[in-house]
C-alpha cells in the first residue's frame, strides 16, 4: 500500500506484513531505527557483507558460453547477491528461469522504453505475473530511453512508462529505472509518482549532481558502476562525492559498462571489487565499509530480496 510504504521510507525492512504470524522480530518495521543502528543489525545477521550487484543481465547472449562458470565464481571474488534485469517480453521468462535455479540471483520484470516494438496490455499481464514470483523482487527495468533516433517515440515511452509505475505502486513494489538523453522528462513523471509513495533505483545513473539529489530527496537510490572508475567520469564521481552513502547502490549492468581496467571487454559481477575501490576512494572510507553500506542498501532497495536472503 502507497501510503504504508511511504510512511516507512527509510527502514531497511519495510514489509507491512513483518513480524506478523511468528516471523523473525528483528524482521519488524520499526521507525525509531537510525541508519547506523539498521547496520548493526544487519551485520549480524549477515556474516560477512559482500557485494550486492543491484543490476545485471545475465540472461543475455553474451553469457551463453560460460554464465554458469562466471555466476560459480561470485563467491570467491566477494559477490553475495545479484538481481537480473528484464528488458522485453522474452527476457521475463528467462531471468525468472535464472533466478529459480540459482538461489542468490533475483530478478526485476518490466519492458524497457527501447523494447516497446508490438507491446499491448498482454505484455502487462506478463511483468504482472512475474512480480508476483517469490525471487522477482522489482519492476524494471523501465524508463525513458531519446539517446536513438529510431526508437519508440517519445510519447510511446511515457504512456509505458507511466503504465508500469503505476503496476509498481499497485504490487508495492520498487522500480529499476533506466533514463538516457531524457532527465526532464523522466524527473517529472518520476515525481508524480513517487509522491504518491513510488520508491526505487536510478540506475547507472548520468545525469548532474543536482539531479541526483532531488532523487535522493524523493527516496530513491542511485546506480553506481563501471563509469565511476573512467577518466571522463567526473560528472558520476562528483555524485558520489555529494549524495548521502546510504542512497548509493552499487551495479554492473554486465554485460555492458566494464570498469577500468576491462573498459571495452564485457563485464560481469566479478569486476565490481574496482567499482567499490572507485567508491571508497571518492568517499575516504575503507572498501569494507563500502561493501558492507552499500549491501544494506540494496537489501532496503530490494525488501522481497532482504525477506529471502533473512528468512
Ligand atoms: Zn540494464
Amino acid at each position: 500500500m502507497p501510503s504504508e510504504r511511504q510512511e516507512t521510507a527509510g527502514v531497511w525492512y519495510d514489509y507491512s506484513t513483518g513480524g506478523q504470524d511468528g516471523t523473525d522480530p528483528r524482521l519488524q518495521p520499526d521507525n525509531s531505527v537510525r541508519f547506523e543502528g539498521q547496520l548493526q543489525q544487519m551485520e549480524q545477521i549477515l556474516d560477512t557483507p559482500m557485494i550486492f550487484d543491484t543490476h545485471c543481465h545475465y540472461d543475455d547472449s553474451a553469457f551463453d558460453e560460460d554464465r554458469e562458470k562466471v555466476l560459480a565464481a561470485f563467491r570467491e571474488h566477494g559477490i553475495g547477491w545479484a538481481t537480473d534485469n528484464a528488458s522485453d517480453r522474452q527476457s521475463i521468462d528467462k531471468v525468472l528461469a535464472l533466478a529459480e535455479q540459482y538461489p542468490f540471483l533475483f530478478c526485476a520484470a518490466g519492458i524497457h522504453p527501447s523494447e516497446l516494438d508490438g507491446i499491448d496490455e498482454t505484455w502487462m499481464e506478463a511483468v504482472s505475473a512475474a512480480l508476483d514470483h517469490d525471487k522477482t523482487v522489482a519492476l524494471g527495468e523501465i524508463g525513458l530511453d531519446y539517446h536513438y533516433d529510431d526508437g519508440p517515440d517519445r510519447e510511446t515511452q511515457k504512456y509505458w512508462f507511466r503504465r508500469q509505475m503505476e503496476m509498481a505502486l499497485a504490487k508495492d513494489m520498487p522500480v529499476v529505472i533506466h533514463s538516457r538523453d531524457a532527465a526532464e522528462d523522466t524527473l517529472e513523471a518520476v515525481s508524480a509518482y513517487a509522491s504518491m509513495g513510488l520508491r526505487g533505483v536510478i540506475h547507472c545513473f548520468s545525469y548532474s549532481r543536482e539531479i541526483a539529489e532531488a532523487y535522493v530527496g524523493m527516496g530513491f537510490f542511485i546506480g553506481v558502476g563501471g563509469v565511476v572508475t573512467y577518466k571522463n567520469g567526473r560528472k558520476l564521481k562528483e555524485t558520489v562525492a555529494s549524495i548521502p552513502m546510504e542512497n548509493i547502490v552499487i551495479e554492473t549492468d554486465c554485460p555492458y559498462l566494464s570498469p577500468e581496467p576491462f573498459r571495452g571487454r564485457r563485464n560481469t559481477s566479478l569486476n565490481l571489487p574496482y567499482v567499490v575501490k572507485a567508491v571508497a576512494g571518492i568517499r575516504g572510507i575503507s572498501e569494507e565499509d563500502t561493501v558492507r553500506i552499500t549491501c544494506g542498501n540494496a537489501l532496503r532497495l530490494y525488501p522481497k530480496a532482504a525477506a529471502y536472503i533473512l528468512r
